[in-house]
């Protein structure tokens, strides 16, 4: 089992490099971090944030799980590293950005739609975290019922990352911090096949390629 030993050589190929050539923008984060994005991504390995947005350290404050899901506010504190890590993000860090990054190819997405985890025993917590679009699933399949054409993975990857920004907003900091002009909310999915990225219409509510032109 190499894997472990892959992960020593690539920091010391850090250490001896991206460490060293930039050390004084490491000495400056050692003083602390003051990030303006938080980016909720999945724990996919294929969909690295910082590596698609093309970030280095301290620009992005980053939360990753399954299928980049944010459960709507509970007033419950204590049970959701979700909540925690918005709440540190918009009250603490006074982000002015939070970009939930969806992805194409999605497993957590693909498991939903197929009932992967119902298994009680071996996949018990991966479903019950995906309980959280259980609305958006079903409504999906219910849509692909009448019409067969409908790519249904796709569609509920829009869907979940639809859901996940209306529940930011039942959290009362982020609904506070938006209404004072100081948040924004973004919805994006890149697709590792494509290499493109969409981003969501407030307005229309649909996805749209964004060029790449400037
Ligand atoms: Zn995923």
């Amino acid at each position: 089992m190499p894997e472990f030993k892959a992960l020593l050589d690539g920091y010391r190929r850090f250490r001896l490099g991206d460490y060293r050539d930039q050390r004084e923008r490491y000495d400056r984060l050692a003083q602390g971090q003051d990030p303006k994005v938080m980016v909720i991504a999945c724990s996919d390995s294929r969909v690295d944030p910082t590596r698609v947005f093309d970030a280095g350290p301290g620009e992005m404050f980053v939360l990753r799980n399954i299928a980049n899901l944010v459960p709507p506010f509970s007033a419950i504190s204590g049970q959701s590293s979700v909540a925690a890590a918005v709440e540190y993000a918009v009250s603490g860090l006074e982000v002015h950005h939070i970009v939930v990054f969806g992805h194409g190819r999605c497993g957590g997405i693909a498991a939903a739609l197929a009932g992967d985890f119902d298994n009680p025993v071996a996949g018990k917590h991966v479903h019950a975290w995906m309980e959280f679009i259980a609305p958006a699933r079903d409504s999906v399949k219910a849509a692909c019922a009448l019409s067969p054409d409908i790519d249904a993975q796709r569609t509920l990857e829009q869907a979940s990352v639809r859901l996940s920004i209306d529940n930011l907003r039942t959290y009362p900091f982020v609904a506070a911090a938006e209404k004072a002009g100081k948040l924004k909310l973004h919805g994006t999915i890149f697709d590792i096949a494509e290499g493109a990225l969409k981003i969501l219409d407030p307005k229309t509510g649909q996805f749209q390629a964004l060029p790449l032109d400037l």
